[in-house]
């Protein structure tokens, strides 16, 4: 008989979901706005700690309305992340930039604030300055935004925030979510919280979030018949969505705690491995530990990290390697790449492990056993 499955990051109802479901039925909210969307911005964008949000469809939504709006347009130079997942560039080839690829750091699994920094004094002392930055908050970690804000401001290139795996994360005492001109948030089934699919994009002024709401609504302009003088999209997320996304977002904090004690009980039960290590958590905030990501040298470990997944599949045991990074996708082969090592080595020996903030230490164990077993370190 084959075990249940472990997932690596199900989703996991634990609070009032049902109860705002009910009500968007009860009242008859099946629809593209209402009660809880106002209500579910209001209280995500206190959690990002910015004055203002716009739910919508996807975070990719989220990220191309971002684009869109800062005018990134053809042929356009943006310094990006190299790790993270494809969503994070399509959004920006979606408006015919040309994405930079920029690695990562081995002490945040984070962009290089120190390539990113040398690139836009590189650009903007030869007049060529990008047309913005997109970090990324990877894995549940934030990028390493002091530098990198400092730079960006120096040389008036906007930032903007893929936030979509870091809900909850912080940075020097700031949330996730808070940093550059706008962020974006993602609630797919597999993140920190979920609305079954939406997105949100969250800014400090007030004109980014009404025109990505007016842009998202098939940009109709005010007339009572559907006037139109610009290209929209249909990109707004559902009340009973929202209603969803309300009732995972008030245990938030009960979520990071179960994602965090996941990885304490991995680091418990592997961490006296050869060639096991763990993501670092950065020492300027807090890692949600969305997911617990580590690398695997086969040179001491005795297996690969691909020998690991296979084995963990085998027990009906969902595992994934870290992101491909985007400037080695055969897509966006031909793009500008600064640095790219790092990223490559923690994609071929990095592993993230099932991490749901519903997973039980019998579910770890089980794990663990199985990574343990893959052992054939000698001496
Ligand atoms: C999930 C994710 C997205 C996309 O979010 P969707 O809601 O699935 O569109 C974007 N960027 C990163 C880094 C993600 O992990």
């Amino acid at each position: 008989m084959t075990k249940a499955r472990v997932y690596l990051s199900p989703p996991h109802l634990l609070g009032r979901e049902r109860e705002f479901v009910t009500e968007a039925f009860d009242t008859n909210w099946i629809a593209p706005l209402g009660p809880h969307v106002d209500a579910f911005e209001r209280e995500l964008a206190a959690a990002a700690g910015r004055p203002h949000a716009a739910a919508l469809s996807s975070g990719t939504a989220a990220l191309h309305l971002a684009a869109r709006m800062l005018g990134i347009g053809d042929g356009d130079e943006v310094l990006v992340s190299s790790l993270t997942f494809s969503a994070t560039v399509n959004a920006l080839v979606y408006e015919r930039a040309r994405p930079v690829f920029v690695d990562a750091t081995r002490t945040s699994w984070n962009l290089d604030p120190a390539l990113v920094v040398g690139e836009l004094d590189r650009l903007g002392r030869s007049g060529r300055l990008p047309k913005a930055v997109v970090t990324v908050d990877l894995y549940g970690q934030c990028a390493d935004y002091a530098p990198i804000v400092e730079a960006c401001g120096r040389w008036g290139v906007p930032l903007i925030e893929d936030a979509a795996e870091a809900l909850g994360a912080s940075y020097q005492g700031r949330p996730a979510g808070s940093f550059g001109v706008m962020a974006a948030f993602s609630f797919n089934g597999n993140k920190i919280i979920t609305t079954s699919g939406g997105g949100m994009l969250v800014a400090d002024d007030e004109r980014w979030t009404k025109q990505a709401r007016f842009l998202a609504t098939q940009a109709r302009d005010p007339a009572p018949h559907y006037e139109h003088s610009q290209i929209g999209f249909n990109y707004r997320m559902s009340n009973v969505a929202a209603a969803i996304g309300r009732g995972q977002l008030e245990t938030l904090e009960q979520r990071v705690a179960a994602r965090r004690r996941n990885f304490e009980w991995y680091v418990e039960l592997l961490g006296d491995l050869p060639g096991i290590d763990f993501m670092p958590e950065a020492p300027y905030g807090r890692c949600t530990r969305w997911l617990t990501c580590l690398t695997i040298d086969p040179a001491r470990f005795g297996a690969t990290r691909e020998d690991v997944r296979l084995a963990l599949e085998a027990e009906n045991i969902e595992a994934r390697p870290v992101w491909k990074p985007m400037h080695l996708q055969p897509v966006f082969a031909g793009c500008r790449v600064i640095g790219g090592a790092v990223s490559e080595e923690l994609f071929e020996k990095g592993l993230c492990l099932p991490s749901g903030s519903n997973l039980s230490q019998a579910d770890v164990e089980r794990v663990a056993g199985i990574v343990r077993a893959c052992c054939r370190a000698v001496g």
